[in-house]
């Protein structure tokens, strides 16, 4: 992936990535992206989901929405998504740090046309709950109509990883008695709670129970 001065790592910058695989799987391993926008002259960071298509982002939310409206006007836009892997307990709270996957897009978002919308929301219902489109029925033209989804290209991007234990460094007056390592984070599934008007003896459907096995799926490497 080509680094622009706009996407060069500055600090830690040996933890930059360039690969565009561990793009693609950073974003198809998480589920809601950060997205900014500067909204009459201030900073608006609202949390959405998306899914990858291909060589973009897609963003979808409600037409009455200002987030997504601003988004649409052709402003710049940026958007990042964190996969957080562990907590490092270092031996001094300074080298104490976070194992993370993360990507910024820098760009700006076009809106999908009305024609490719549905496929669009089906891409994006795919990444979110995969299998679940085809289980419920289609959407409405009016829930079309309240929908509004935008494509942001994958051409300005950024990768940055954090995947090592604590710091082996010796420091100054560090103690070597205290534990140090790292608690991994992952995100996981519980039990479904069907909901109350579900009734009886309507098993779970293969999206619901398919969930579980691809969260093991996503878990990251762990790291001494
Ligand atoms: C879960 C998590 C927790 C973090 N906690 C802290 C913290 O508490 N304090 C702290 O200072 N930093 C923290 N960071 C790191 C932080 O995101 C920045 O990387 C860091 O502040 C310094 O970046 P920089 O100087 O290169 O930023 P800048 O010079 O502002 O960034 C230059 C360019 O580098 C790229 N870039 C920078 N950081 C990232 C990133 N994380 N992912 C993708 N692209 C990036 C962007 O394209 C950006 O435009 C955390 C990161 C994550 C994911």
């Amino acid at each position: 992936m080509p680094v622009t001065d706009r996407t060069r790592v500055t600090r830690l910058a040996d933890r930059q990535v360039v690969d565009r695989q561990v793009l693609h799987d950073v974003l198809d391993a998480g589920l809601v992206a950060h997205v900014a926008v500067v909204r009459d002259g201030v900073p608006i960071v609202l949390p959405v989901g998306y899914a990858r298509d291909g060589e973009s982002v897609l963003l979808h939310g409600s037409t009455g929405g200002g987030l997504l409206r601003a988004a649409a006007s052709g402003v710049p836009v940026a958007v990042t998504v964190t996969l957080l892997d562990g907590l490092v307990y270092a031996r001094s709270l300074f080298d104490s740090s976070m194992n993370y996957r993360s990507v910024m897009v820098l760009g700006t978002a076009v809106a999908v046309p009305d024609a490719l919308k549905e496929e669009a929301l089906r891409r994006l219902s795919e990444h979110l709950m995969p299998g679940r489109w085809d289980e419920v029925r289609p959407p409405t033209r009016r829930e079309l109509a309240a929908t509004v989804v935008l494509r942001v290209p994958l051409d300005e991007v950024s990768v940055k990883v954090r995947a090592t234990g604590a710091s082996t460094e010796p420091d100054d007056g560090e103690d070597r008695a205290v534990w140090a390592g790292v608690v991994p984070l992952t995100l996981a599934t519980l039990e479904p709670v069907a909901s109350a008007d579900a009734p009886r003896g309507v098993p779970v459907p293969a999206s619901v129970a398919a969930a579980a096995s691809r969260f093991e799926a996503l878990r990251p490497e762990l790291h001494a």
